[in-house]
């Protein structure tokens, strides 16, 4: 708490700044600087990795659902399967999706064309004693 802000008016100030850092970094992370940024930390496996089991152990892309702040948090996005996960990690978990954005992981793998997996080729099918499950009609 400072002299000059109320305690309230100080959260208010450290919830925007917060929120205008975010929106700063979903934008840097679209530049040359940010991708080539996030290109070291892809290969460290920051974000995790994929937990389909068909996807081997993939490294993920984080992004968001929405660009609007507050609406969701930030999600994995996995290049070989091309679906979204929840983050393992807990502080990810918290993190607002749209400090990441919705275009992120796809301008990052147009950018790094070389890094983008094939498909995983198997679909994996229930199977019960080695029969498959059939449908119910
Ligand atoms: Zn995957």
């Amino acid at each position: 708490a400072g002299d000059v802000f109320a305690d309230d008016q100080n959260e208010l100030i450290v919830a925007s700044a917060e929120m205008l850092y975010g929106l700063i970094h979903a934008r840097y992370i679209l530049t040359t600087k940010g991708l080539a940024a996030m290109l070291e930390k892809f290969k460290n496996c920051d974000f995790g990795r994929c937990p389909r089991v068909s996807c081997s152990g993939q490294p993920c892309l984080p992004m968001g659902q929405s660009d609007i702040p507050r609406s969701s948090t930030v999600k994995i996005y996995c290049p070989k399967c091309e679906d979204l996960y929840y983050p393992r990690s807990k502080h990810q978990a918290n993190t607002d999706g749209a400090y990441f954005g919705t275009t992120f992981p796809h301008i990052f793998m147009m950018t790094h064309s070389q890094l983008k997996p094939q498909k995983p080729a198997q679909q994996y099918v229930p199977r019960i004693f080695g029969f498959k499950v059939h449908k119910k009609t």
